[in-house]
């Protein structure tokens, strides 16, 4: 059956892309890191560019997507996203080398991949379009929700069914409201299209706990407006009110990749 891995090679404003593998291949979600780093990250676990499937793109916002178009057409990774994500990549001046081809997916529409079934579920924030993704690998399902206004029923429907999650916890809602953004950049943070608070991610696992899941990661920590401590404790204070004790909870690092995570 084989294992499941996950890596985290960056996560935040300055760059997302994790890897999701088996022992032989795998996907990255996101390409928001240059594809030199990508590359020296993956090969400290002797993964090689080649072995990489595609690129699930979340949205074309420039920390998600800006070194797509070079891993797309220097190395020949495939991309998969919607056609207004991809349209948005095209328009999106920050992009190194926008992306010239793409496999294009559609929301609510599993992709069959080798032996993974991978699920594009819409979230709401303010780009083109912003899928969250399910992979689903011999009855273990991995959820990636990232950049989401609020938990929407289609969200919520994919982390209920996951064995593994990583989820966003952008700001500490005092942080934000007490910190250097103008207010317009506040609000646009804390709005429907905007990012998950750590009190929102925490307050939506504990009341929704279901005890399938195993392993949470935070993701998309704010470097004003958070700090990896408080999304920890914040998440882990609310389980633990409910008696909730996860088998695993850690926030990721904005620029230091995680260890391999073998699931
Ligand atoms: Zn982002
Ligand atoms: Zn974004």
């Amino acid at each position: 059956m084989g294992n499941l891995y996950f890596l985290s090679l960056g996560s935040g404003s300055s760059g997302n892309c994790y890897y999701i593998g088996t022992n032989d291949y795998g996907f990255l979600i996101d390409a928001g890191i240059s594809s030199v780093r990508t590359r020296k990250y993956l090969k400290k676990y002797n993964i090689s560019l080649e072995q990489i499937q595609g690129i699930f793109i979340t949205h074309d916002h420039t920390d998600h997507a800006k070194y797509a178009g070079i891993l797309n057409t220097k190395y020949g990774i495939p991309i998969f996203t919607t056609k207004r994500i991809f349209y948005g990549m095209q328009r999106n001046r920050n992009l190194k080398n926008p992306p010239t081809f793409c496999n294009f997916i559609h929301k609510n529409e599993t992709v069959q991949l080798r032996d993974f079934s991978i699920l594009p579920f819409p979230v709401s924030h303010d780009a083109s379009e912003c899928m969250g993704f399910t992979f689903s690998f011999h009855n273990k399902n991995f959820t990636i929700a990232t950049d989401l206004g609020f938990i929407n029923d289609f969200a919520a429907q994919q982390i209920s069914l996951s064995d593994y999650l990583v989820i966003e916890a952008n700001y500490d809602e005092q942080m934000l409201e007490n910190g250097p953004y103008p207010e317009p950049l506040k609000n646009r943070v804390k709005g429907t299209h905007g990012h998950l608070s750590n009190h929102t991610t925490a307050t939506f696992l504990a009341e929704n706990w279901n005890g399938k899941l195993k392993y949470i990661f935070l993701c998309h920590l704010s470097a004003e407006n958070n700090n990896p401590r408080l999304a920890y404790q914040t998440v882990f204070n609310k389980l633990q009110n409910k008696d909730i004790s996860p088998h695993f909870l850690a926030p990721l690092d904005r620029l230091t990749p995680s260890e391999l995570f073998i699931l």
